[in-house]
């Protein structure tokens, strides 16, 4: 989402100036922050902070205005631009910001994408439904704002002309898209995948809550080829008690039955869940349970992210858990996904496989991707094209073809 908000910044203010990409050439930067734990916080003032030695001005934007106001304030900083006011960039470049009453209507505004990539992200809506008692990220994003269909399916459709073929739609939570608008995510799949190109859609994060009321018409949706067999469904954790003190809204066994369902549907597919270790009523017993959990489920990815109390948050009135326990318990559940990583993905050495090549990787291979969203590295093949390789050899986070 954020990444998506640096293409539009980039576009309004190609409009009025000369985009450069070394900090030496510039005159002027605008730091597009993420909030969401302490360390970035602390990561993004640091860097405002030599910005503004190296006497260049600096326009600070993105969540951190909004989940930390305070901090944003007293960042040094010469403007600090809220993202809801983000098409008044120009006017913070220049000196006098313009704030426009109006909330922008993001899937209309122009974006910068790398040319270098297949891959165009999407927002399709902004804000979410939830109240996670640990999250700062909802008072930078607000309640949610799902954008018009109709924008959405234009700005796919201008992506898919200029020869981007990996759709990613994105927001706080996809699960909710549409409630405000009479619509649903279903429902825009479905305008989506009648384009009349060969594409694929990866569909963002969702909170189980939500995922659950239309998880129905999402799997039908889902059926269609366009369409990643790829679900992100972060879980947070493996205890109920936990979850009920994060204000989830969903209990485990909620979560493992829209996994089963998915994976009943789509045996070929890619699961990835989120989890947060160290949240301050997590004891030993309820981190065994989302170990347990995890071993249980084997996702192909786990994102796990170490408690950090963030101001305004009702967990952050909460004694917070020495950061050494922290790090074990991340450090376990990361040596598990290595042994899972390599098992789930075992089953597709020598395996023939139909994938989209989406961007350049390391060296000079590229990366690209199956339709069960398996990540694969090949040596031949341009950027956009969907190509038939065979799987020679296996890593627990990769393939390679
Ligand atoms: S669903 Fe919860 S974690 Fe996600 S953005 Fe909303 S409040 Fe934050």
């Amino acid at each position: 989402m954020n990444q998506s908000d640096t293409e539009i910044l980039k576009a309004l203010v190609a409009k009025r100036h000369e985009v450069v990409d070394s900090l030496e050439e510039s005159d002027a930067v605008v730091v597009n922050s993420c909030a969401v734990v302490g360390f970035t916080e602390r990561k993004v003032l640091k860097e405002i902070k030599r910005l503004k030695q190296a006497g260049k001005r600096v326009i600070l934007t993105g969540c951190l205005p909004g989940a930390n106001p305070a901090s944003a304030q007293a960042s040094g900083a010469d403007v600090v631009l809220p993202l809801k006011h983000i098409a008044a960039i120009n006017s913070a470049l220049d000196g006098h910001l313009a704030i426009e009453a109006a909330p922008v209507v993001k899937s209309e505004l122009p974006k910068l994408r790398h040319r270098d990539s297949a891959i165009a992200i999407v927002a399709i809506s902004e804000g979410c439904l939830g109240a996670c008692s640990y999250c700062a990220t909802r008072f930078a994003r607000g309640k949610l704002r799902s954008f018009p269909v109709n924008s959405i399916v234009k700005e796919v459709e201008s992506a898919l002309e200029q020869g981007y073929r990996e759709i990613q739609l994105t927001s706080q939570d996809t699960a909710v898209y549409g409630r405000d608008i009479e619509t649903t995510l279903p429902e825009l799949l479905g305008e989506i995948i009648d384009l009349p190109y060969e594409f694929r859609v990866r569909v963002g994060m969702m909170n189980p809550t939500y995922a659950r009321e239309i998880f129905d018409e999402l799997l039908d949706a889902y059926s269609n080829e366009k369409i990643y067999k790829f679900l992100h469904l972060p879980v947070q954790s493996g205890d109920d008690e936990v979850l009920r003190h994060m204000r989830r809204g969903y209990r485990v066994a909620d979560f493992m039955e829209l996994v089963a369902d998915f994976r009943r549907r789509f045996p070929e597919s890619t699961l990835s869940t989120d989890v947060i270790v160290g949240y301050p009523t997590e004891s030993d017993e309820s981190f065994d349970k989302t170990y347990r959990l995890i071993e249980e489920i084997k996702p192909e990815i786990l994102n796990i992210t170490r408690f950090s109390p963030r101001p305004g948050t009702e967990a952050a009135k909460l004694r917070d858990i020495h950061d050494w326990i922290k790090k074990e318990r991340s450090r376990r559940l990361t040596k598990l996904m290595r042994s899972i990583g390599m098992e789930r993905n075992s089953r597709y050495a020598g395996k023939k496989l139909r994938v989209l090549v989406t961007k350049h990787g390391k060296g000079n291979t590229l990366l690209a991707r199956s339709d069960a969203y398996r990540q694969v590295v090949l040596k031949e093949g341009e950027i956009g094209e969907f190509r038939d390789v065979k799987i020679r050899k296996v890593r627990p986070t990769y393939l390679i073809a």
